[in-house]
């Protein structure tokens, strides 16, 4: 028998404390104090969510979502530092200090409360408002696995669709019909390869099926939403896996058709892709930052080298010019996909426009390179590209060492014939300082 993810009952197994590993040395001391605080009060307090399969899985959950019966009205009665947020479904977020603990009343879900859900014409939910017991608000999760509730009322977790057998047998089972699920929220398709990448899980034939289907319809969910998604995907440390899911699932055509076609046809800009991810998972493993810019340079690269070959002979521009005009022209085609902020797409450009700069080593304008503002991150750029052999490697060696060195020894690197201003001024200085002292 297939298995679509349907609960077997509207009753739920329930898995004692001593049944299963989920510890409350696992739980933020801020989730249990709004578990505890909710109970006490007399109503139902779950967590629910990632935090529980994390926590199950040995992960470390960071953040905490609890599911409760409270209106948020009544959360918000019980919390000083509750804010409710959303106008389509009202939630609680309860602050402490950096730490925001997200509590939902339970809701109904689609198809189990036709009369309250709007859809548009494939079938994606545009309206879900109604309130509903824990029953109706496991219906409305994506997988199995994210459909878990932990009970604080005695630590037992609740289990209406077999998600702890799917999160022993590592697998992505949405709820329901697959293919109705992901035409309500196509969305989903990229939660399925995100949790896959991240949680080592295989996704069901008959979800795969079904994105394979339903793979255009991403083009209709809000390029705000793909964003937020996008950030996700890539920055949390598994972007190297996640993108060759959804390049293996025709995803990533969705969210960058120009890279897709690129990466096709050029086996370097594959390498360079590739280095690009790997380098951004080692910079997360290792606690550093990672800026959506740097990523979505990478990827619009071979489109906008492409575009700006044809700019320029169109007309007499610069090698930069061309590159910042033609990376100008992908973006704006990309936000139609996803809505990247201008914060990220102005040093991207810049970035990208930077990179014909590096293979001038000699004189005045070369060195000025340096104090650019976004040499860091074109420094960064061009370092991987050298590594995949875009870049010639003297020419990168040449802008790691000069980085060290002394004023004196960089006037030398560059073949100034004038020594650089710098030196100069002081100089100038220590002369005048010596006039003084001597008369
Ligand atoms: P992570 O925090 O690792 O991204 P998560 O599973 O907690 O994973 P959230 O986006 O925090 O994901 O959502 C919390 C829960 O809300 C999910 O586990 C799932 O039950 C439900 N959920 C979130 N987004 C959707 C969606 N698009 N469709 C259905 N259910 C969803
Ligand atoms: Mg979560």
């Amino acid at each position: 028998m297939k298995n679509s993810g349907k609960p077997k009952s509207d009753s739920p197994k329930i898995i004692p404390r001593a049944a299963h590993t989920v510890s409350r040395k696992e739980i933020s001391a801020s989730a249990l104090k709004v578990l505890y605080r909710l109970h006490k009060s007399g109503y139902q307090a779950f967590l629910v969510g990632g935090c529980v399969r994390d926590a199950l899985l040995d992960l470390h959950p960071k953040d905490f979502d609890v599911a409760t019966n409270a209106t948020p009205e009544e959360v918000r009665a019980l919390f000083d530092n509750c804010r409710l947020i959303g106008r389509r479904f009202r939630l609680a977020h309860i602050r402490f200090g950096r730490e925001i603990i997200e509590v939902a009343t339970f809701r109904a879900a689609a198809n189990h409360a036709a009369d309250d859900v709007a859809h548009d014409n494939e079938g994606r939910i545009i309206r879900d408002n109604v309130y509903g017991s824990i029953e109706e608000d496991i219906w409305r999760r994506d997988f199995t696995c994210n459909a878990l509730y932990y009970n604080i009322a005695d630590f037992s977790i609740w289990d209406y669709t077999n998600g702890l057998g799917d999160v022993e047998r590592r697998r992505l089972v949405l709820i329901g019909d697959p293919d109705v699920r992901l035409r309500e929220d196509p969305v989903r398709m990229l939660r399925a390869v995100r949790f896959a990448a991240k949680l080592d899980f295989t996704i069901d034939p008959d979800v795969i099926t079904a994105m394979h289907k339903n793979v255009e319809l991403l083009a209709n969910v809000p390029a705000a939403r793909v964003f937020d998604e996008f950030l996700k995907l890539f920055q949390g440390g598994f972007a190297e896996k996640t993108f060759k899911l959804l390049r293996e699932h025709k995803l990533f055509a969705q969210l960058f058709p120009a890279t897709d076609q690129e990466l096709n046809e050029d086996a370097s800009f594959r390498k360079f892709v590739s280095a690009a991810l790997r380098n951004s998972d080692s910079r997360v493993a290792a606690g550093k930052s990672v800026t959506p810019m740097f990523l979505i340079g990478v990827f619009l690269w071979a489109p906008t080298r492409r575009l700006a070959v044809i700019r320029r002979a169109e007309e007499k521009m610069s090698e930069s010019q061309s590159l910042s005009l033609a990376s100008y022209e992908l973006v704006a085609q990309q936000q139609r996909r996803i809505a990247i902020p201008r914060r990220f797409t102005i040093p991207m450009r810049e970035m990208l426009a930077l990179q014909p700069r590096f293979t001038l080593i000699r004189g005045k304008r070369a060195i000025k390179l340096l104090d650019h503002r976004r040499f860091r991150a074109a420094y960064d750029f061009m370092l991987l590209q050298s590594e995949v052999g875009l870049v010639d490697k003297d020419i990168a060696q040449f802008w790691t060492q000069v980085q060290d060195q002394s004023v004196v020894q960089r006037a030398q690197s560059f073949q100034l014939s004038t020594p650089p201003e710098g030196n100069r001024k002081r100089r100038r200085r220590r002369r005048r300082r010596g006039a003084s002292s001597g008369s």
